[in-house]
């Protein structure tokens, strides 16, 4: 059998930090070989925003690494791992007894007047855009049709495992990850006589193309893609679909998201 090649991430606090050389002695003691920069497991330690910043880390590897988050705050969505189960967790590690799990995740292209080829991102929970200043108008296409003119603070558009983050604040659904769609959720949008939109969040699926399409070129805009956020101007078009990459998790025990949704939203005492 091939030796495992991991990496421990931190978030760099002193707790997260003493868990982190806890698991590398651990797995070390068992033979596997640390790796930075060609890791097949890689273990968050910290939080759901660790996780965020540890999976951004390795968008390139997608193909090859898998993704264990274990917690040292409260529980999280994807941070779903106990510090009391380590022990639990590095006996299954070094026997591979785990089987993988993947969820959608969202692709973002920004294109720019006078640039032939669109900027990529890859969102594990959300890509948002607001204005910098004044409210943010734009029409939305769907397929290319149009489909509404938007005026307000700003739009969302969400993985299903982002659905319980950012999208849930915005009134959006809270969608199972094994469904591969993504959500448009507005931010305060304003309606009257003149400007209207939907109101509703839209849920799509893999197959559909939502597009933001600035009114006037010379509007700069914020976006964010889970914890980034960039400023960006001269936009002729923003892009979005379910991408065709995929995360993945190692899974060593079931722990079904409606669960970890109760656990998180109402409360884990039954
Ligand atoms: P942050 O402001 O430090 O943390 C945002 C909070 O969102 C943290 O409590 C984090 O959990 C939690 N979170 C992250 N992913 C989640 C998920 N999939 N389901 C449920 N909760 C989740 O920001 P950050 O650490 O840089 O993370 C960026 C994320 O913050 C964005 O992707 C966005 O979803 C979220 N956000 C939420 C709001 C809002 O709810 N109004 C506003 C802005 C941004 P941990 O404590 O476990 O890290």
């Amino acid at each position: 059998m091939m030796m495992i090649k991991f990496y421990v991430a931190s978030k760099g606090d002193h707790k997260s930090n003493m868990i982190k050389s806890m698991v590398e002695k651990y797995l070390l003691d068992f033979d596997l070989e640390i790796s930075q920069e060609a890791p097949e497991l890689v273990i968050s330690v910290g939080g759901d925003g660790t996780f965020l910043h540890t999976v951004h880390d390795y968008f390139h590897r997608l193909e090859e690494t898998a993704f264990i988050g274990l917690h040292t705050g409260h529980l999280g969505f994807y941070a779903d791992w106990l510090p009391e189960e380590i022990e639990k967790l590095v006996i299954a590690i070094s026997r591979r007894q785990f089987e993988i799990k993947e969820y959608p995740l969202l692709s973002m292209s920004i294109h720019k007047e006078g640039e032939t080829k669109p900027e990529k991102y890859l969102a594990l929970n959300e890509a948002t855009i607001k204005k910098i200043e004044g409210s943010l108008v734009l029409d939305v296409k769907i397929n290319d049709m149009h489909f509404e003119r938007f005026r307000g603070d700003g739009l969302c558009v969400s993985t299903p495992s982002g659905s319980t983050a950012y999208n849930k604040a915005l009134g959006g659904a809270i969608v199972h990850p094994s469904l591969s769609t993504m959500q448009v959720t507005e931010m305060s949008s304003i309606n009257n006589r003149i400007f209207r939109t939907i109101g509703s969040p839209l849920i799509l699926p893999s197959h559909h193309v939502c597009q933001f399409v600035p009114v006037n070129r010379d509007q700069k805009f914020l976006l964010t893609i889970d914890h980034m956020t960039k400023s960006v101007e001269n936009v002729v078009s923003l892009e979005y679909t379910v991408a065709k990459e995929r995360i993945r998790f190692a899974r060593f025990r079931p722990f079904p998201f409606w669960k970890r949704v109760r656990d998180s939203f109402i409360s884990d005492e039954y």
